[in-house]
């Protein structure tokens, strides 16, 4: 049984325990130093995936219409347009796909879902230049080790920069709290506004946030930049809008022409 914190190593308490995915017994622990609040050994979790986005999350696709315009403008204020961009855990790719038709030249990393919406965009992990910086949209809340996920997402990607969603307890315990979703048993990490920077400090890294985005990295940028990047995206997103080219054409221009190659492979077989 893990007693102490995974990320600052300090002592920790249980706050409750409850059912999940309706007949496993999950230990909810916090920490008293940093207050990160996780699940003891989740052993469900190859079940909890089975299938990879839970069907009770109705809001992916809200979700990614509200998300996509704020993180298209932090990214191309903080980071520039002309990067790439790795999105880890992107799940069906509808944002990796929103944020290509926007101008950005963003791909995808996913161990457990079928990518439905930007197929050909996969990270290989191969490219001669470092990615720009990492987004991981609702996958903090889902790792068991966040320290070797941030670690392992920034040496894959050689970025310097993470940018995540993620929604912060209040230090209340209150088992009833939406986001604990034991229902579908994936949901095992989570944050307060205290544990953010004591991660990012584990990380050599610091923390920036702007309500539920927020940003790792080890970048030096002014205090308040990246709040600022996310609180006026109607402006900037009008601007980039308008600088930048949508990859909608030729994304597909490209990926026909793959298509094409494949077929006269096989006709020369
Ligand atoms: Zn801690």
């Amino acid at each position: 049984m893990t007693a102490s914190c995974r990320i600052c190593g300090g002592t920790t308490r249980i706050t409750h325990r409850a059912t999940v995915l309706g007949r496993h017994e999950a230990t909810y622990r916090m920490c008293d130093a940093c207050a990160y609040w996780s699940v003891d050994e989740p052993h469900w979790l190859d079940e909890a995936y089975s299938e990879a986005v839970a069907a009770i999350d109705t809001g992916v696709v809200q979700r990614n219409l509200h998300l996509y315009p704020r993180l298209a403008s932090a990214l191309v204020r903080m980071f520039g347009s002309t990067g790439t961009y790795v999105d880890y855990g992107a799940g069906y790719g509808l944002l990796v796909r929103l944020l290509r038709d926007v101008g950005l030249d963003v791909y995808w990393q996913d161990a457990h879902c079928e990518n439905l919406f930007a197929r050909g965009f996969e990270w290989e992990g191969s490219r001669p230049e470092a990615a720009a910086a990492v987004t991981a949209v609702e996958v903090m809340e889902h790792v068991t080790d966040p320290l070797a996920f941030v670690d392992t997402c920034l040496r894959d990607t050689g970025a310097h920069s993470f940018v995540f969603t993620q929604h912060l307890h209040d230090l209340s315990a209150d088992p009833s709290w939406w986001y604990l979703a034991p229902e579908a048993g994936q949901h095992i990490s989570f944050y307060a506004p205290r544990t953010m920077p004591v991660l990012a400090e584990r990380l050599g890294m610091t923390y920036h946030s702007a309500g539920t985005l927020h940003l790792l990295t080890k970048r030096n940028f002014r205090r308040g930049a990246f709040a600022r990047s996310v609180r006026f995206h109607r402006i900037s997103y009008a601007l980039l809008r308008r600088r930048l080219r949508s990859r909608v054409m030729p994304d597909h221009r490209l990926l026909a022409g793959q298509v094409c190659r494949i077929g006269d492979r096989v006709l020369q077989a």
